[in-house]
């Protein structure tokens, strides 16, 4: 596996599959890699934690960095290259140009409209998608895979490339499942910062979606939704039933309803979401 630090390098390995990550990499992510190698193409992953993501008092500095491990995850995966780019060689311009130009990104719908993570991150899509767009230019990927974990960011990076089709055209966005822990945590980075109490209560979140999918209609899968948060102490941001397509209240349909969660424990913010069988959006 090569390790690529300099972008002049990428072109060893242009037209593979991408997956993009900010590192810190677990069984998700390795699931990510194992599908861009099943694809047959080389596989590049980029490990960048990106500043312009992250908000003022977010968790920016206290992110886990675990470069040694995360190369031994992306090779036992199959990856044939890691990219480990500075944050000069992402952003040439300077970390201030690139805040600019996150907050002035030209944003698809998908990633203002739902009021979901747009409304409680509000830089945060603008970021990711300056990011992402700079991978993309710089790796020339054919292929590019990302996690229904962040079913929203999925959702934005799908409809951006859509939009912009004429410059990535031969990129094609994959979505991949949720790897989750034997108990149903969705994997994530950001568990690490769990304690063993807080470890039991985030149950409570892939409780809350399997509460949804017992339910017919959107306004009861959303109270069960709460209501299991409330008992395992989560703090609820959202806990809603969305159309997969639009991530809007409007439109959905029996096979296309996605429950989605935000919940807090302390300062820690975990987010999950599922395809959810809703028959009835009464309100
Ligand atoms: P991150 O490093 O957290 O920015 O995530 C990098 C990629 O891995 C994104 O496309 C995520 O959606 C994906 N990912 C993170 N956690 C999981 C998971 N538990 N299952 C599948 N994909 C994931």
């Amino acid at each position: 596996m090569k390790i690529i630090e300099n972008a002049e390098n990428l072109s060893q390995i242009r037209g593979g599959a991408l997956v993009p990550t900010m590192g810190a990499l677990h069984q998700g992510h390795a699931s990510l890699i194992r599908a861009g190698a099943a694809s047959g193409r080389p596989v590049l992953v980029s490990i960048f934690v990106n500043p312009t993501q992250f908000g003022p008092n977010e968790d920016f500095a206290r992110y886990p960095r675990t470069l040694d491990a995360d190369l031994k995850i992306a090779e036992a995966a199959g990856a044939s290259a890691v990219f480990i780019p500075t944050a000069d060689s992402i952003y040439p311009s300077g970390l201030a140009n690139a805040v600019t130009n996150a907050a002035q990104f030209s944003l698809p719908a998908i990633a203002t409209a739902p009021l979901l993570e747009d409304a409680i991150r509000p830089t945060h899509f603008g970021g990711v998608c300056l990011v992402v767009s700079r991978l993309f230019d710089l790796c020339e990927p054919s292929l590019a895979f990302f996690g229904e974990k962040d079913f929203q960011q999925l959702r934005v990076i799908t409809q951006m490339v859509e939009e912009n089709s004429i410059r990535w055209k031969s990129l094609k966005i994959i979505p991949c499942a949720t790897i989750r822990e034997a108990d149903g945590l969705a994997m994530s980075s950001r568990n690490q910062y769990l304690n063993p109490s807080q470890r039991i209560s985030a149950l409570g979140i892939s409780r809350a979606l399997q509460s949804a999918a017992n339910c017919s209609s959107a306004t009861a899968a959303e109270k069960s939704m709460r209501e299991t948060l409330d008992q395992h102490g989560l703090e609820t941001q959202y806990a809603v039933i969305r159309s997969e397509k639009t991530l809007c209240a409007t439109e959905v349909g029996a096979k296309s309803a996605r429950a989605l969660i935000a919940a807090k424990l302390g300062d820690i913010r975990l987010i999950d979401n599922a395809r959810v069988g809703i028959t009835s959006m009464n309100r």
